[in-house]
């Protein structure tokens, strides 16, 4: 064959392009990223052999060696791994086939841009990350089941070859033709042992395959009396294994730093800011299991994208594949973490997971605990339950939500709100019930799109007179929840936009009834400018400082008609029954009384729209509106 000269694919390019010119202070992390390729190769050709009935025997001697060459200023990472064929060399290097990688791009820029940094390990560019320390990289790689290697080279311009060659063992050594150095880069550095041992410990201590360097040694030349000899010295060279392989997981709670679970989160799930939690479950019993489950401390790109969730599995030790959904329930899709069991076959297959009773009883224990694990972090660290809440709290509302009350029991004391005397710290629902008034019943709520659209609802008023809490909504799925969550501790919940005189007391029950009949012909002229906008036009005593208020009788509130209808735009089919709640003793409605039938007609209009601006609502008809006003300014 000859020498086969290929270009990059378009996006690849410009990743290459961003990598050569990177100003990134970390650059460090290639050999983190080179490292992690390789191990993952290793697990790879392991599986393979694993699956293969005895066919292809198990891979002796996994290791990863680490081989400077001063003279030529190259670093060669070489692995006993998988390998890849002529058309993976193509497939994998040649073309970027991630779909986030394209997004990553733009972030990169957009973050030179503004100066920031660190968004390289987010997405994990891998192998690309060689070219910020390279300025020619050589990749030499032989295929399980493959006859011939093959070597690609490029130098980061937009084509690279590649050639076949010899090569006797299965696996893959890259080698990187190190940058010269600048005044405050030394890519020389990577050369010395001393740095990439060091490298070694902070980013790959846990790949379970020894990484290897040999170690020069030069030491003063003793005589045989024990002293040293002048100007002589004693040379060798002494392999040495830099890691510690002994998987984070296995060992004992009390031995694992903060620092080293932040550091295993980073490196395995490509994240550049430490995790906000991390949870280390060790199980023993008929079903014994260790995982470490990890609460990202930002909303990740992947997280958007349900499919892409999932946790690592690993039976005995051995890796079994990343992103298994199926030991995760739906809802706590935003976890991250690593799972190993010694009760799971090896040769477990995707396929087969979904039927696999153990790894069904994994994930509902891994749920309990994590559930039980984020109970207490409520109790023991409001300020970090706030900022998981704000978070990930829509996700445990939809757990309660689409699991139709199932996991009520289970989520309801996880919930936590905003609320009118609560406004700046969440408060659970055990809070709210504990400071209900003497005579309340219901758990009142408010909703809206934001908090301060919902400070703004005039019903809101006198539950502030009367020192009634209200909880905050401010998030599309709370009133789907609460609909699946019915009561908390034999309380219902109610929306204080409802319409309804259950909670009136005799007094007001009385003066509705006399200004019922006393102003029933400003009332029915209200009802008839109105009547092809809400079904029923009435007094309330809950106003105080507004003239007007919408609220809805029972059934599909006002905030749900306006989600539901934003999901299902096409034939926005869902009203709620509205109702224009009138303040009889706001000097609004007194001048009413005094006004002619069209000019009635034409504040009751106006009222109305600013009825809907105060519930969250848009205008309906925004021209009569503004006309309407206009014609008011003017008198
Ligand atoms: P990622 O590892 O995140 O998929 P990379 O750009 O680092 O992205 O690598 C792309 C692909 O190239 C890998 O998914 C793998 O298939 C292949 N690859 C990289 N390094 C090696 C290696 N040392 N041995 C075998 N295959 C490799």
């Amino acid at each position: 064959m000859a020498i086969e000269t290929n270009k990059f694919q378009a996006e690849s390019k410009e990743l290459l392009n961003l990598m050569i010119n990177s100003i990134y202070s970390n650059k460090e992390i290639f050999l983190r990223e080179l490292i992690s390729n390789a191990s993952d190769a290793i697990d790879k050709r392991r599986f393979e052999s694993l699956n293969s009935n005895g066919k292809i025997p198990l891979l002796e001697n996994p290791e990863i060696d680490i081989i400077p060459n001063k003279n030529e200023h190259t670093l060669t990472i070489k692995d006993n791994g998988i390998g890849m064929s002529h058309d993976e060399l193509i497939k994998n290097i040649g073309t970027i086939a991630k779909s986030g990688s394209k997004e990553f791009i733009s972030k990169l820029k957009e973050a030179k841009e503004n100066n920031e940094l660190d968004i390289i390990g987010q997405f994990g560019v891998g192998f690309y990350s060689a070219f910020m320390v390279a300025k020619k990289v050589v990749i030499e790689t032989k295929g399980l089941n493959e006859t011939s290697g093959y070597r690609f080279e490029s130098d980061g311009s937009d084509t690279y070859t590649i050639e076949e060659i010899s090569k006797a063992e299965v696996g893959t050594s890259i080698t990187l033709y190190l940058k010269d150095d600048k005044d405050e880069e030394k890519y020389s550095t990577y050369l010395d042992y001393p740095t990439i041992e060091y490298l070694v410990e902070k980013y790959s201590n846990y790949i379970k395959y020894p990484i290897k360097m040999s170690e020069h040694i030069k030491e003063p030349k003793k005589d045989k009396d024990g002293k040293y000899i002048d100007n002589e010295y004693d040379e060798r060279d002494e392999v040495k294994t830099l890691n510690s392989m002994v998987p984070l997981w296995k060992k004992p709670k009390k031995d694992i730093k903060d620092e080293d679970l932040n550091n295993f989160y980073k490196n395995n799930f490509h994240d550049y800011l430490d995790p906000l939690h991390s949870i280390q479950i060790n199980v023993e019993g008929l079903l014994s299991y260790q995982a470490l489950i990890f609460i990202p401390s930002h909303l990740r790109n992947e997280v958007y994208n349900r499919d892409e969730a999932g946790l690592s599995l690993y039976a005995k030790n051995v890796f079994i594949m990343d992103k298994c959904k199926e030991l995760l329930p739906h809802y706590l899709f935003f976890l991250e973490g690593i799972v190993d069991s010694n009760d799971l076959s090896l040769n477990i297959s995707r396929e087969m997971l979904q039927q696999d009773r153990n790894i069904t009883r994994i994930r509902d224990n891994i749920e309990n605990k994590v559930v039980a694990n984020l109970k207490e972090l409520k109790e023991k660290d409001k300020e970090k339950y706030a900022k998981f809440f704000d978070l990930f709290g829509s996700s445990i509302k939809y757990g309660i939500y689409e699991n139709y009350g199932m996991k009520n029991d289970l989520l309801k004391d996880l919930l936590v709100y905003k609320s009118l005397n609560h406004d700046s710290e969440y408060i659970d629902l055990k809070t709210y019930v504990s400071e209900m008034k003497e005579n309340q019943k219901v758990i009142y709520f408010a909703s809206g799109s934001s908090i301060e659209e919902i400070k703004l609802s005039p019903e809101l008023e006198r539950f502030k007179k009367d020192g009634i809490d209200v909880l905050f909504f401010d998030k599309d799925v709370d009133e789907f929840a609460i609909n699946a969550l019915r009561e908390y501790d034999t309380h219902m919940f109610k929306s204080i936009s409802t319409s309804s005189e259950e909670d009136l007391n005799e007094d007001e029950k009385k003066k509705l009834e006399d200004l019922n009949i006393n102003y029933k012909r400003q009332l029915d002229d209200i009802k008839e400018a109105l009547k092809d906008k809400v079904s029923d036009v009435k007094f309330s005593t809950k106003l105080v400082n507004s003239p007007v208020s919408l609220s809805s009788k029972d059934g599909i509130t006002l905030n749900m008609e306006k989600i539901l209808n934003n999901l299902n735009r096409e034939n926005n089919g869902f009203k709620s029954e509205k109702v224009l709640e009138i303040n009889p003793d706001h000097e609004i409605f007194k001048k009413l009384s005094t006004l002619s039938d069209d000019e009635v007609k034409e504040y009751s209009k106006l009222l109305y729209s600013e009825a809907c601006l105060l519930n969250g609502l848009d205008i309906e008809n925004k021209e009569e509106f503004a006309s309407l006003l206009n014609k008011l300014l003017l008198k």
